[in-house]
């Protein structure tokens, strides 16, 4: 089964198109970057996945549970990094991942054990006293990923989650979460518009104007493109009677 499945979703702003018929899959273990340019769609399809908006047209199933009349155990299955950090930085690392354990209705024997294994899992054990404040931004986004994997969802949705993160912050983020996924079987949907932080091997979902214009491996989609990723990007999403080779 398909940790994700977005089947022939449209979702219209009023008169405005946001999507139009977008459909694709996301397999157990893998990582799936969904790139755009601004306008492509991509914030209204995380609004539909966390169901921010109601999904109008079409159907999004999580490990097999639809948003429309299954909602609760559909949302049991996604943990969420959103663009903007909503940690307390105030309180401990561990703090953090306590309170939203409880939030998430696990017992106090339970949210512990949850708590140890995430610090662990995300190497944060060390810093587990500190105050958030404390981190530098780049851990303090594995402190937002151990919290969206407190309650053990099959999926991880991060919106643009680079964003403000140097360039060694974001390389070791990419890296950590691609181990997520094949060491523990997590499938992963990342929102970017970076094309450097997609790998070969990742499963690419590009957006334009509300369309899924190209899906497959990156890899694949750039050997379509004369071995260019760039050449690729830019041309499958160049806006009519733009300078071709202009990246988003
Ligand atoms: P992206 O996240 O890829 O930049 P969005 O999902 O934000 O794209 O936008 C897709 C389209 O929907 C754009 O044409 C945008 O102008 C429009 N749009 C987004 N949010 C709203 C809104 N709240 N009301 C009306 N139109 C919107």
């Amino acid at each position: 089964m398909n940790t994700l499945d977005v089947s022939d979703v449209s979702f219209a702003y009023g008169q405005r198109e946001a999507l139009k018929h977008v459909g694709f899959s996301v397999a157990p273990g893998r990582f799936a970057a969904l790139l755009g340019p601004n306008g492509a769609g991509k914030s209204t399809l995380i609004a539909l996945l966390t169901r921010l908006y109601d999904v109008q047209q079409g159907d999004i199933r999580v490990c097999g549970c639809s948003l429309r009349n299954a909602a609760r155990p559909a949302l049991r299955q996604l943990g969420v990094v959103f663009q903007q950090s909503t940690l307390d930085l105030d309180l401990s690392v561990e703090q953090n991942l306590r309170y939203h354990a409880s939030l998430h209705g696990l017992s106090r024997r339970q949210g512990n054990l949850r708590v140890e294994a995430e610090l662990a899992r995300q190497g944060l054990d060390e810093r587990r006293r500190e105050p958030v404040r404390a981190l530098n931004i780049g851990h303090r986004r594995r402190v937002e990923i151990a919290r969206a994997l407190l309650h053990e969802p099959r999926l991880l949705l991060l919106d643009e989650a680079s964003v403000g993160l140097d360039p060694a912050s974001r390389l070791a983020l990419n890296q950590h979460l691609r181990h997520l996924c094949r060491e523990q079987g997590l499938s992963v949907l990342w929102t970017t518009h970076l094309l450097d932080e997609v790998q070969p091997s990742d499963d690419l979902l590009i957006l334009h104007q509300g369309r899924l214009v190209a899906s497959g491996t990156a890899d694949a989609l750039s050997q379509a493109h004369g071995g260019n990723l760039d050449n690729a990007f830019a041309r499958l999403t160049r806006a009519p009677g733009a300078t071709p080779g202009v990246k988003a």
